[in-house]
């Protein structure tokens, strides 16, 4: 697999990066050797880049199934000095490693939003300087904070949602996106883009996913591209499409008509916490229209990304990707 130089400060990483938060409990928690056994599948597949967030409670699956050389990223939504260095110091402890390769600010909404993770970012500067933290960075939806970030000389790499037809976006266009991105890795920020896919909407047929992946291999200042899988087959497919080949037939025939989409099981309670972290709107409390299977909750297909974060959100682990 191709291995790329993430940006003027980042490390070397594989062009394919296999973003751990679909096996999560926030999408579908993957039976825990199952999910070490498709790490291991990527790493003979040649990947040795690795997305991961404290979000997603993975940390055991990193210690126990990477080793360095193999580069992890993580993020974490601590916006105070102290918060961010508690979950710096469990990333470190968790996945027994003496330095994170990358870590970002998780899901930067607007530049406003960065301007008030000045602290986190200032305690990440610091371990950086200390060595306990390889690369610095943002994720983000926003074209707006890509393109503020591509100016902050304390930012080594970004992570924008990207994909050609700019679904998931927050406040800008695809352009914008665009030309953001392009700005940033014209500063020396290392690029990776996430949601190539949509979330699962750009790959309902075989040519649909490989349009998209068609879109961001032709992007050249994306270094690197962060695919959520969760069976060896998507993983086989997704890396064939990234790379511009033709998916092994019989293994591409086993994910046909598959499709994702978010489940809210019966027994929930309509307290709306999920429905207050949705950034795009697409949940909404009883009241607003047809139920989803008797839930108290309904859910817009058509708007929602399947980012699986209202899942962190529910006390009763109600919701769930399928
Ligand atoms: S409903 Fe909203 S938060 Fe939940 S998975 Fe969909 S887009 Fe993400
Ligand atoms: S957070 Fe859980 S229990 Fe509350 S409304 Fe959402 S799905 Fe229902």
């Amino acid at each position: 697999m191709e291995t790329v130089r993430l940006g003027r400060r980042g490390p070397l990483v594989s062009r394919f990066c296999l973003g751990l938060l679909p096996v999560s409990r926030l999408q579908s928690n993957l039976p825990y050797r199952e999910a070490v056994r498709l790490v291991e599948e990527a790493l003979e597949a040649g990947v040795i880049f690795f997305d991961t967030a404290e979000l997603y409670d993975t940390y055991r699956l990193v210690r126990e199934a990477l080793r360095p050389p193999a580069v992890v990223a993580t993020k974490a939504y601590a916006y105070t000095y102290e918060g961010m260095r508690t979950s710096l110091e469990r990333a470190l402890r968790e996945t027994r490693r003496e330095r994170i390769d990358i870590f970002l600010l998780h899901e930067q909404e607007s530049r406003l939003t960065l301007a008030g993770h000045a602290e986190a970012l200032r305690c990440l500067v610091e371990a950086r300087e200390e060595g306990l933290v390889g690369a610095v960075g943002v994720s983000t939806h926003a074209p707006e904070v890509v393109a503020a970030a591509a100016e902050m000389e304390e930012v080594d790499v970004i992570h924008p949602l990207l994909n050609h037809r700019g679904l998931g976006l927050l406040g800008g266009s695809l352009e914008e996106m665009l030309a953001a991105v392009e700005k940033a890795a014209r500063a020396g920020k290392g690029v990776y883009a996430m949601k190539v896919l949509g979330g699962g909407h750009l790959a309902g047929t075989p040519a649909e996913a490989a349009e998209a992946f068609a879109f961001v291999r032709g992007l050249g200042h994306v270094h690197a591209v962060a695919i959520g899988c969760r069976s060896r087959e998507e993983l086989l497919v997704d890396i064939a499409l990234l790379e511009g080949r033709e998916p092994p037939a019989d293994v591409a025939a086993t994910l046909a008509g598959r499709r994702r989409r978010l489940f809210i099981e019966t027994w929930c309670d309509g307290c709306g916490r999920c429905v207050e972290v949705c950034r795009y709107g697409a949940l909404a409390v009883e009241g607003d229209g047809d139920m989803e299977d008797g839930a108290k909750v309904r859910v817009d297909h058509q708007r929602c990304v399947l980012c699986g974060y209202c899942a962190a959100a529910c006390p009763g682990f109600h919701i769930k990707v399928v």
